[in-house]
């Protein structure tokens, strides 16, 4: 075998090599993307099934079935954050009350649905109980709202009330 010859040979050795290597970085690189796309499917089923244990749990919770001290930290907290979504839903109940008319009974004009008396003849409109405050409201024991005095489950936050 001249010189030449050798060389070529190890320069083809060579680069079959590293073409082998390739091949074999492409495929571990594969595999790994493999896993980590198993891993990332495998959490998220994980994450569904742990949120929906938490909703039957805190459920169990409100409707007295399930009592745990160490538990009822989650459920204080999640009763503020109940409370909190409750008032900014009243709010934009408000809000979209006060944009809104309705025609007046008596005379048919159009007026602002939160007037009591109607702007065109002066007829007492009829308004929800709720906004005459006739309905009797008591603080709920879990999220300490103020709400409905006859209610079963407390609107807010879903406890189940004496
Ligand atoms: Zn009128
Ligand atoms: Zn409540």
């Amino acid at each position: 075998m001249s010189d030449l010859q050798a060389k070529l040979g190890g320069s083809l050795n060579k680069i079959q090599d590293s073409l082998q290597q390739g091949k074999q970085k492409f495929q571990a690189v594969q595999e790994m993307g493999q896993y980590k796309k198993e891993i990332q499917d495998i959490s998220e089923a994980r994450s569904s099934l742990i949120l929906k244990l938490g909703e039957e749990t805190y459920q169990k919770i409100r409707t007295g079935e399930l009592q745990d001290v160490k538990l009822r930290d989650y459920v204080l907290e999640i009763a503020k954050l109940d409370s909190q979504i409750y008032r900014a839903q009243k709010a934009l109940e408000e809000l979209n009350q006060k944009g809104a008319t309705k025609t007046c009974s008596n005379c048919g004009g159009t007026i602002d649905s939160s007037d009591k008396f109607c702007g065109f003849c002066g007829e007492k409109q009829e308004t929800p109980a709720e906004l005459n405050g006739q309905i009797e409201l008591v603080s709920c024991p879990t999220c300490e709202e103020q709400i409905p005095a006859n209610s079963s489950f407390c609107p807010c936050c879903g406890s189940r009330l004496a």
